[in-house]
């Protein structure tokens, strides 16, 4: 019976990776990953050695196939994306839709399972100090760049449930100045988490800004926003 892991790893700090994660890797036929120079960095750190295949947003449909191919043949694919959980603004979805309607299809014995580990998304919330036991959230991922967001920006405006996206240092300031626009009354940003720089930063649009203004080295590295209504 093949078996096809989907293992989180990760987000910077490589000692947040679980025990079952390795065990994982190291028992794998193979390991598909997002970019296979980053993973290899994870893989010499815990001495695991084993055969690495690409799988990006460009390649994932061909390479569903081909991981098919290895599932009927009994092996044990891994997949993982550069940090933190595939599938979440992730590569790994649709190859695990294919993997599915395949089985669906042609009823072959695969076990498709969750090695849980870090994400993003969990890791910001977790310090947020939002309590979103009794709203829950919306996690949007990125917003679009261009066509879409200033729709996605409305809809964010208007949500009365704390709204959660993905941002890149490229785009942060912009995105704060369109939430000020927006009258977003209170941001959380969470930056460089399980890093050496991890901050969590929160106010209003404009009060956030205005840190980034006087701390220009701060616009760096990788950040999740949370708009609270
Ligand atoms: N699948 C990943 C997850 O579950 O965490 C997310 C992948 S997505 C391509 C990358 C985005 O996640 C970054 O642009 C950033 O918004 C967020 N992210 C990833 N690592 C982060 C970190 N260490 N600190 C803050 N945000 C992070």
């Amino acid at each position: 019976m093949g078996t096809l892991s989907i293992v989180a790893t990760p987000l910077g700090n490589m000692e947040d990776i679980t025990l079952r994660a390795l065990r994982t890797l190291k028992e794998a036929d193979v390991i598909y990953a997002e970019d296979t120079r980053v993973i290899s960095k994870l893989l010499a750190r815990y001495e695991i050695k084993k055969p690495l295949q690409r799988l990006d947003a460009a390649t994932e449909s061909k390479k569903a196939e081909e991981i098919i191919e290895r599932l009927e043949s009994g092996e044990r694919v891994v997949y993982v994306s550069d940090a933190g959980t595939p599938g979440i603004s992730d590569p790994g979805a649709r190859m695990v839709a294919a993997v599915r309607k395949r089985i669906l299809k042609s009823n072959f014995n695969t076990t498709i399972e969750a090695i849980p580990g870090p994400s993003a998304l969990a890791a910001a919330l977790s310090i947020a100090g939002i309590d979103t036991a009794a709203t829950g959230f919306m996690f949007i991922g990125f917003l679009p760049h261009k066509k879409g967001r200033q729709t996605a920006l409305k809809g964010i405006s208007e949500s009365e449930i704390p709204v959660v996206l993905y941002e890149s240092p490229h785009r942060i300031l912009k995105l704060l100045k369109e939430l000020e626009d927006g009258g977003a009354s209170r941001v959380v940003v969470a930056r460089e988490l399980t890093k050496m720089h991890e901050e969590v930063i929160s106010g209003t649009a404009a009060e956030v800004q205005a840190h980034f203004a006087a701390h220009p080295d701060a616009v760096r590295g990788e950040f999740v926003v949370i708009i609270v209504p």
